[in-house]
C-alpha cells in the first residue's frame, strides 16, 4: 500500500518533470521586460496646444523605440528584472558595456512616461495647490516659474529636457539636461519637466521653441505636478 503510493508520487513527479519544459517555453514567449504605457488621454486631447499627429509620432514611434533599446540593453542582465526608477536611480553602477545606452533609453522611457503624467487637456489640469503653491509663491511667482523654464529651453543647445526640481535657495530650480538625461541621475527628483526635443513641437511649431513652450503650460497637469512636489518633498 505504502509502496504504491509512493510509485503514485514519482508518477506524478514524473509527470510534472514533464511539464516543465513546456512551461519555460510559455514564459519566454511572453514579452519581457519593460513596456510601452497607455496615454492618459486620447491623442488629440491636447489640441490645439499640442496636435495629434506629434503625440502619435511622439508616443508609438519616439518612447516606443526607448522601450524597445532599453530592452535590448539589458536584456540578459540583473537589470531587466528591475524597477524603471530603479535602473535611472543607479545608472552609474550599470556595466560600461551598456551604460549609455541604458542612460539614452533609459532615461527616454522614464522621461516620456514621466511627460505624458504631467499633461492634461486644457483646462483640465487645475492650478497649483498645497505646498507646491507655497513654493512658487516663494520663487517669485506662477510667471516667473514660466519665465525661467522658458529662458532654459533657450539656452539648452539642441536636444534635452527642462526641469523643475525642489531644492535650492529658492525652494525650486530650474535645470536643463541634454539628450535623454534625468535629473535623478544625479539624485534630484523632477517635478515637471518639459521635452524641447524637435520632435516634441516641430510639426507645429517649426523652429519656434519658446512659442511651443509658452503653449506647454495650457496642458500642464497642475494636480498630477503638486502630488509629485508632495512626494518629493516627503523623500
Ligand atoms: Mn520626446
Amino acid at each position: 500500500m505504502l509502496l504504491m503510493t509512493r510509485r503514485r508520487m514519482l508518477l506524478a513527479a514524473g509527470a510534472a518533470g514533464l511539464l516543465l519544459p513546456s512551461m519555460s517555453i510559455r514564459a519566454e514567449e511572453k514579452p519581457a521586460g519593460f513596456t510601452l504605457p497607455k496615454l492618459p488621454y486620447g491623442y488629440d486631447a491636447l489640441e490645439p496646444h499640442i496636435d495629434a499627429e506629434t503625440m502619435t509620432i511622439h508616443h508609438t514611434k519616439h518612447h516606443q523605440a526607448y522601450v524597445d533599446n532599453l530592452n535590448k540593453a539589458v536584456a540578459g542582465t540583473d537589470w531587466a528584472g528591475k524597477s524603471l526608477d530603479e535602473v535611472v536611480k543607479n545608472v552609474k553602477q550599470l556595466p560600461e558595456k551598456i551604460r549609455q545606452a541604458v542612460i539614452n533609453n533609459g532615461g527616454g522611457h522614464w522621461n516620456h512616461d514621466f511627460f505624458w503624467k504631467i499633461m492634461a487637456p486644457a483646462g483640465k489640469g487645475g492650478s497649483p495647490k498645497g505646498d507646491l503653491a507655497k513654493a512658487i509663491e516663494s520663487f517669485g511667482g506662477l510667471a516667473k516659474l514660466k519665465e525661467e523654464v522658458g529662458k532654459a529651453a533657450a539656452a539648452r543647445f539642441g536636444s534635452g529636457w527642462v526641469w523643475v526640481v525642489p531644492g535650492g535657495e529658492k525652494g525650486l530650480a530650474v535645470v536643463h539636461t541634454p539628450n535623454q538625461d534625468n535629473p535623478l541621475m544625479v539624485g534630484k527628483t523632477p517635478i515637471l519637466g518639459v521635452d524641447v526635443w524637435e520632435h516634441a513641437y516641430y510639426l507645429k511649431y517649426r523652429n519656434l521653441r519658446a512659442k511651443y513652450v509658452e503653449a506647454w503650460w495650457n496642458v500642464a497637469n497642475w494636480d498630477a505636478i503638486s502630488e509629485n512636489y508632495d512626494k518629493a518633498m516627503k523623500g
